[in-house]
């Protein structure tokens, strides 16, 4: 089997979420990547949080002329090569999504040549994953988060995260101080807390927007809500800030979803900077980079879970390998991958059974793709 063509399509799609009656809109970038071989088999990659149309010229653009002609089965072989093209000195960016992308469209390929789904090919541990629902937006007011949160419990999910933080540190230039937001954040977990009782699991997600004083003013207001995770609490997942607020709260610490290097989740672990590492095999690389991540997770006794969406890719990751576990069921990312795929499996009492089919195991749907490639791009607004 050979490669016969490489091609990305960028889209931004378009998401609604109803609560109370009002509709909020909003849209998320994603960017697809199709590998073609003389077979008639095409695998099927998808990237996002990003700029869609960066990594749609990085595909179509730097690496397509790169990949034609070469087998899409040795994965390792190729993504040595793309590491080496578009991340030389280990600057990752674009890079990782572009080569995550590239790396899930040759596993599906991979999959579909062999009969065989994705995640039994990557050791087949289980196959059903426990999922959680990102459910908790800044656009809801404190009022709509607890409804919003009474309503996923009503569905049968017990695990729920939350955005908190709205961007602070992107922010400084309007007149609302960080504590102001901190003691919004607060009252908002209160109220979520006390809408869904105390057996349900709450996630907090500041997105790498806070600073480590306001991480820290947060994590030790809100411990009393029980909180099962804080996730990406600092800017930039500063590693020294990360040791030292772990040192100072019993939240458990969850960091790892847009990191693009290997070598950042070793730091990470080396240096008991988190309690649960989240690479995503969307960004980190594919699950090639993300299964030598999980590796050494396990050899450092440290969780793995998926951060940063798309469950339906993440799923496979954590159904294959030992030591995967939870899934997020981002339902922003989630609406937006029912646009673009058909097959996809739906949670019951928040657990997602993992399909049958090979590769992947769900299918893009090229007529609404071609359809929805016809709006305007993001631009940059289009994140989670
Ligand atoms: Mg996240």
């Amino acid at each position: 089997m050979k490669i016969t063509r490489v091609s990305a399509t960028p889209l931004n799609l378009p998401v609604s979420v109803s609560i109370s009656g009002r509709t909020k809109t909003t849209s998320l970038s994603v960017c697809l990547v199709d590998i073609e071989t003389d077979t008639g088999l095409t695998g099927t990659g998808m990237t996002a949080i990003t700029e869609e149309e960066v990594i749609g010229s990085i595909v179509n653009d730097i690496v397509a002329p790169h990949l034609i002609g070469l087998d899409p089965m040795r994965h390792e072989q190729l993504w040595d090569k793309l590491y080496w093209l578009l991340t030389p000195r280990g600057q990752s960016g674009y890079a990782s999504h572009a080569i995550a992308a590239l790396d899930l469209a040759l596993w599906d390929l991979k999959g579909k040549a062999l009969g065989q789904p994705c995640w039994r090919l990557l050791g087949g541990a289980r196959n059903q994953v426990p999922v959680y629902a990102t459910f908790g937006f800044a656009f809801f007011d404190r009022e709509e988060l607890a409804e919003a949160a009474k309503s996923w419990v009503a569905r049968g999910f017990k695990r729920l995260k939350m955005t908190v933080g709205h961007h602070g540190l992107q922010r400084r230039d309007e007149p609302r101080p960080l504590d102001e937001l901190i003691a919004e954040d607060v009252q908002r977990i209160r109220a979520v807390r006390e809408a869904v009782g105390p057996e349900v699991q709450i996630y907090i997600d500041a997105n790498c927007s806070l600073d480590y004083f306001h991480a820290l003013q947060l994590a030790q207001r809100v411990e009393p809500y029980g909180i099962s995770f804080f996730e990406e609490p600092v800017s930039h997942n500063d590693i020294p800030n990360l040791v030292q607020l772990r040192s100072k709260t019993s939240i458990p610490l969850a960091a790892g979803q847009n990191e693009g290097l290997a070598s950042r989740f070793r730091d990470m672990l080396v240096a008991g900077a988190v309690d649960v590492v989240q690479p995503n095999a969307c960004i980190s690389g594919g699950f090639t980079q993300s299964q030598r991540i999980a590796g050494m997770a396990s050899a450092f006794n440290t969780r793995f879970a998926n951060g940063g969406a798309w469950p339906h890719h993440n799923m496979h990751l954590h159904g294959g390998l030992a030591n995967g576990s939870l899934v997020e069921y981002h339902s922003v990312a989630v609406q937006c991958c029912k646009l673009v795929f058909d097959g996809l499996p739906e949670p019951e009492a928040g657990v997602l059974t993992l399909p049958e089919a090979p590769g992947l195991g769900f299918t893009p749907n090229r007529e609404r793709i071609a359809e929805l490639a016809l709006r305007p791009l993001s631009r940059g607004a289009g994140k989670a």
